[in-house]
């Protein structure tokens, strides 16, 4: 398989399970066991524990995964279900409506987490933030220590005791 459409589908797949698209291996929210409230429920974590790697990079950065994504998502599910009822049977307008709006309601609460790992996701796979030398924008630690330029020839080495009273 080809290596970018692998590496699409591997962050889709850490996406569906809402794991870190780097590492695939730690959550990006809290345990849906552990949910204790709303904000549990929709704010993803700081970051990864194993990799680093930061989910929010900046405020607001979750914006277009609500409106993009979730609602987007919840629009195709109000048209389908419309579309279905529409030519299958005949319903008063607020049964209608009732019938279209509430399956989109619930179906944007509980979708909310995957949309926001699905715009990380693709994110990821085409701007992958993991720093470089000099580059502050990214926030992933790298495993090779600091490149320390090398001392000019003849200059004195400092004495591990220069400084010191
Ligand atoms: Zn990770």
């Amino acid at each position: 398989m080809n290596s970018s459409l692998d590496r699409a589908a591997t962050y889709f797949w850490r996406a569906t399970l809402l794991r870190c698209p780097e590492c695939g291996t730690k959550p990006i929210f809290v345990p849906w066991l552990q949910v204790r409230s709303l904000r549990d429920w929709f704010t993803p974590l700081d970051g990864c524990p194993r990799c680093g790697y930061a989910y929010e990079r900046e405020i607001g950065y979750f914006l277009l995964s609500i409106w993009a994504v979730n609602y987007g998502m919840g629009s195709i599910l109000g048209i389908t279900i419309y579309v279905v009822l529409e030519m299958t049977m005949t319903l008063s307008l607020p049964v209608l409506l009732i019938s279209v709006i509430s399956p989109i309601i619930f179906f944007n609460f509980l979708f909310a987490r995957h949309s926001k790992a699905y715009f990380l996701a693709f994110d990821h796979y085409f701007d992958p933030h993991i720093r470089e030398n000099g580059d502050d924008g990214g926030n992933k630690i790298l495993n090779h220590p600091p490149q320390i330029p090398p001392r000019p020839q003849g200059s004195p080495t400092p004495s591990p005791t220069a400084g010191v009273r």
